[in-house]
């Protein structure tokens, strides 16, 4: 059910033919009659305060105008436009009409909260380590709010005083000719008042450089470009508003004997030719450094094949106790020397697959001879 919705150009007082220049003042003429500031705690300025800067969002913007005189309310509805969900919304849409407002200011910059800064902490992982998660200090430097004045700024025992320049508003109004011009004051600039006794540990900014030391648990599996979000343990807000936070980014080192691919980890190991023929069983040390893994390596196993060892990779940090697969790759080497004797083995053994060597004649082919 949809609340009955007073037609925008009588919210705003003016003709459906009126211009641009005409919804505008009329509009920050509303605004500033039922501005917030002016009435506190009054319900219906409130509703009317929002009801004209819906109304205005609309008249303003030649696309939603005429879709409104068109299809009304309801069009707009089609297109997805819902107004506004409060004050913040329509202060931060509609700001710059405020600047020009006899002594009103959009909201002095005094009493806006705002979040303080994140922070981002680069942390350096050793696989093995990405590989168990691990638990580490790490210390770092932020702006905290100010014990001793609680943020102040102000020494203990004082207070700060209105600004006289600008009353308190933390904006000024100057006469250029016709026009009236609203700036920041110059002299609280914008804060409305003046710390006349500064603290003596912020020297009355009300915040202080702190090291923090926080203990940090890196969960088993992270990758380059994991990032661990600390909520609420990065700067200090201002005026009240909530602290930012701290990310962590980790970083994962190369591994001498592993490459990871996401979740999977890839290996080489050389075995002998005789090893691949015949069949063996190697051991292959994981990153955990008491777990080993006993690879069969099949008889008749070619150069360059890869076996597939399930759930022998790194951790998921999807999965609980899950864990990516492990690539072993089998390059065969092949001796660079051999004794005699075995040697006359292999001859052998090439007798018994009726291969006679080119180089074991009495004149052997040279092909590549120059
Ligand atoms: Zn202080
Ligand atoms: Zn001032």
């Amino acid at each position: 059910m949809t609340v009955h919705k007073r037609d925008y150009y009588e919210v705003l007082g003016v003709s459906r033919e009126c211009g641009d220049e005409e919804i505008k003042r009329s509009y920050r003429k509303l605004a500033l009659k039922y501005h917030p500031d002016r009435n506190p705690g009054d319900k219906e300025a409130e509703e009317r305060f929002k009801e004209a800067a819906e109304a205005y969002e609309v008249l303003r913007d030649p696309q939603k105008r005429q879709i409104y005189d068109r299809f009304g309310h309801e069009g707009l509805e089609g297109t997805g436009f819902r107004g506004f969900s409060g004050f913040d919304d329509i202060f931060s849409s509609f700001g710059d009409i405020f600047e020009g407002l006899f002594g009103f200011g959009g909201r002095g910059a005094r009493s806006r909260a705002r979040q303080g800064r994140s922070l981002r902490y680069d942390m350096e992982l050793t696989l093995e380590e990405a590989f168990t998660g691990k638990e580490e200090e790490i210390v770092f430097h932020r702006l905290e709010t100010c014990a001793t004045c609680g943020g102040s700024g102000s020494a203990p025992g004082s207070t700060p005083k209105t600004c006289t320049t600008c009353q308190g508003r933390g904006q000024v109004i100057q006469s250029q000719g016709f026009f009236q011009v609203t700036t920041t004051c110059p002299v609280c600039h914008g804060q409305g008042q003046i710390i006349s006794d500064p603290c003596p540990d912020c020297r009355g900014g009300g915040k202080i450089r702190a090291e923090k030391r926080i203990q940090v648990k890196i969960p088993a599996g992270v990758d380059t470009g994991s990032q661990l979000r600390l909520r609420g343990e990065g700067e200090a807000g201002e005026n009240g508003g909530p602290p930012g936070d701290l990310f962590v980014v980790i970083h994962v080192r190369e591994h001498h004997f592993f490459i990871r691919e996401d979740e999977n980890l890839i290996c080489e190991i050389p075995i002998s030719f005789v090893q691949a023929a015949l069949g063996d069983t190697v051991s292959i040390p994981l990153l955990n450094t008491e777990e080993e893994y006993e690879l069969d390596i099949q008889p008749g196993t070619q150069p360059g094949e890869v076996v597939r060892v399930p759930g022998k990779g790194m951790p998921s940090l999807r999965g609980y106790h899950k864990r990516g697969d492990l690539y072993v790759k089998l390059t065969v080497k092949i001796p660079h020397k051999m004794t005699e004797q075995q040697k006359d083995l292999l001859l052998a053994f090439a007798e018994t697959e009726k291969l006679s060597l080119s180089n074991r004649k009495k004149k052997p082919k040279r092909f590549w001879k120059k």
